[in-house]
């Protein structure tokens, strides 16, 4: 049997905490998931660049859980430190990696990538690579994925079904067929506006303008953020913290929305 379970979640959700306090938010919390996107294997020396070990640095202050999308090809050509520093991170419960495509290329005249214009073949090929790399490489499977550029096609579900460890889709289809237990978490207010750059006051106005969303995923590319970048960055999650935000991985907020309904 398959269902459509963001849908149904956000309704029921809405719906009945709407009729008791009138926000979402209030009566089960502002549920943050930070999505960051691109980790790979620097062979620079610093593993995994300056830009994500300040990203790090900054959770760690603000003791805030965070989710990073680890490019799987890396984890091919990747060192035993990259692989122990995220193993690392992973066994502290800090951070949740995921799965974010192999290649992430795009074919600039056609549009089509990994996740787009693929076979389901070749998607699911690419799905179940990246899982292979990580329990063999990390010692752990992900449980979440997010496609390269967020593309995705009717092939892409179906592949999903058949990797049923992952699930939470973050960014993906919200109309999509899915398994029982795999769950699409959706995209609504925007991190970094225009994409690259995080901006504080377009996205407090945009949260002020959608207060009751049943949660928010944040898409981040912090490999490649200047300090100016990361100060905008620390001014959200601070204007969240006072919100009291609750800083989830994915797959915390997949088992959450699940319990809730
Ligand atoms: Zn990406």
């Amino acid at each position: 049997m398959v269902y459509r379970p963001l849908k149904h979640l956000a309704t029921l959700c809405l719906m009945s905490i709407a009729s008791l306090h009138g926000q979402a938010a209030d009566a089960h919390g502002l549920l943050v998931v930070i999505k960051a996107d691109d980790l790979v294997y620097r062979k620079d020396g610093s593993v995994f660049g300056a830009g994500w070990n300040r990203f790090i640095e900054i959770a760690d202050e603000q003791e805030i859980k965070v989710s990073i999308g680890i490019i799987t090809n890396s984890l091919d050509y990747g060192t035993d430190a990259y692989f122990s520093k995220i193993r690392r991170l992973h066994d502290s419960g800090q951070v949740e990696f995921w799965n974010h495509g192999y290649t992430h290329k795009r074919d600039v005249e056609t549009g089509h990538s990994e996740f787009k214009g693929a076979s389901f073949d070749a998607q699911l090929a690419t799905l179940t690579r990246g899982q292979t790399l990580a329990k063999e490489k990390l010692g752990f499977e992900f449980t979440s994925f997010g496609s390269p550029y967020n593309h995705k096609d009717p092939n892409t579900p179906r592949a999903l079904r058949e990797v049923p460890e992952l699930t939470s889709w973050m960014y993906g289809d919200e109309q999509a067929e899915l398994l029982p237990g795999q769950v699409v978490l959706g995209r609504s207010i925007h991190l970094e506006q225009p994409v690259h750059h995080p901006n504080f006051e377009a996205f407090k106005r945009d949260f002020e303008a959608n207060p009751d969303r049943p949660y928010y995923i944040l898409q981040a590319h912090p490999g490649g953020w200047d300090t100016e970048r990361f100060e905008q960055f620390v001014q959200v999650v601070k204007y969240l913290q006072e919100k009291n935000a609750i800083f989830m991985t994915p797959t915390e907020l997949r088992d959450r929305l699940l319990e809730e309904n």
